[in-house]
């Protein structure tokens, strides 16, 4: 009987430090490590490579042995959509029954990146369709990373551009709550900032939390990235009901956080998310309460129309009712531009996002895994 080849280990997602460890481990001499990280870390991030065989200022012995140790294909990509609006979406294959969704909002000066930290969620806000479906798993940091390379090959953005980029922007406002994944999530953005690599400046990606209060100052003090919070009510009792983690870290405890959070200065604000739900959270009386929330706080805030998905518990406000809000809220002097929904069609919009992976015991994981073929480098 033939036995199955062992599976590769990925080099996609190590820091510099595990990335130095697995060449080591790979028999690369000691005195050559340092430069050999260089190159092979120039090849992944600033080029793109996606086999050793492009990587040519390694010499062929050295990318042979790469190539039989290590892995650094993409994941599959299941489909790719395109929406009217030029949005694009892709459902990514990270291993048999393993999806997530990555989503690509052109705009006129700029293009973001949204990508998912978790393969569904624990969370269960009423009003997000990735909260129907239950946790599958986190990702790993070199799954966060894929994302990136994804898109990159998709726009044809490489080797990295110094100018006239696409992707500008990162948000982690895919699927998943990015602090219950916080050492994968960190991992991938030290990677995604490197300037030596993919190059996307920490000023250009944010990370949007629900509230995981106890996390939300290591944000910014060890990832230092921008920080958004996934608002949308400004009373706890309905705070409990459309985002339940306020249960158990309410909103008195949550604005505690945010007022220390790490670097915070007018240059660097906290963005609020708030989603507007007719009838719910969009009377003039809630916006005024939202000024008074966020009183001496440096913020910035998203008014987000409510995007339906099948079975959705809520209805979008009325554009007038949108107005009005956002009108108190420039008042009260903050540029709340309203965001268009974008690539609704392809339901890639906010709280759109949502996968066919179920959880599964670990002996049916195991069995699949068996039967399916693994996916082969390029
Ligand atoms: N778990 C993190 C990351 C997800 S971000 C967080 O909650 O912040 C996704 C953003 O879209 C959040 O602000 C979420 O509240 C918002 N959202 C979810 N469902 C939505 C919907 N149906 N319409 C509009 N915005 C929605």
């Amino acid at each position: 009987m033939q036995m199955p080849e062992p599976q590769k280990s990925s080099l996609i997602g190590l820091s510099r430090t595990a990335l130095r460890d697995a060449l080591l481990d790979a028999g690369i001499p000691e005195r050559q490590a340092k430069m050999r990280v260089g190159q092979v870390w120039h090849w992944l991030y600033w080029q793109g490579a996606s086999t050793f065989d492009t990587m040519t200022t390694l010499s062929r012995p050295l990318r042979d042995t790469l190539t039989e140790r290590f892995d650094i294909s993409r994941p599959d990509i299941v489909t790719q959509q395109i929406s009217e609006d030029g949005t694009r979406k892709w459902l990514i294959r990270f291993g048999p029954g393993v999806e997530a969704e990555t989503v690509f909002i052109p705009e006129e000066n700029r293009g973001t990146l949204c990508i998912s930290s978790q393969v569904g969620c624990t969370l269960n806000c009423r009003f997000c369709h990735t909260g129907t479906q239950k946790l599958v798993r986190n990702l790993t940091a070199g799954e966060i990373v894929s994302q990136i390379l994804i898109a990159r090959d998709a726009l044809g953005e490489w080797p990295t551009p110094a100018q006239g980029r696409q992707i500008t922007n990162i948000v982690l406002m895919g699927m998943g709550e990015p602090l219950y994944n916080f050492d994968n999530v960190k991992t991938a953005m030290d990677i995604a900032s490197d300037g030596e690599g993919l190059s996307v400046s920490k000023r250009r990606i944010t990370l949007s939390t629900a509230g995981v209060v106890p996390m939300i100052e290591r944000v910014g003090a060890e990832m230092g990235v921008m920080l958004a919070i996934s608002l949308h009510a400004t009373r706890d009792d309905l705070r409990d009901e459309l985002v339940p983690i306020n249960k158990k870290y309410p909103l008195a405890e949550l604005m505690e956080a945010c007022r220390n959070y790490p670097g915070l200065s007018n240059a660097r604000r906290i963005t609020f998310e708030y989603t507007m739900l007719k009838g719910k959270n969009d009377s003039p009386a809630d916006a005024k309460a939202l000024v008074r929330l966020l009183k001496g706080i440096p913020a910035k805030i998203n008014l987000i129309p409510f995007n339906p998905w099948p079975g959705s518990p809520y209805e979008c406000s009325d554009w007038e009712q949108i107005e009005v809000f956002a009108e108190i809220i420039n008042r009260a002097g903050y540029a709340s531009p309203v965001r268009t929904p974008r690539g609704r069609d392809i339901m890639a919009a906010c709280g759109q996002l949502k996968s066919d992976s179920v959880k599964q015991r670990a002996a049916e994981r195991r069995r699949r895994e068996r039967t399916e073929p693994v996916a082969e480098t390029a």
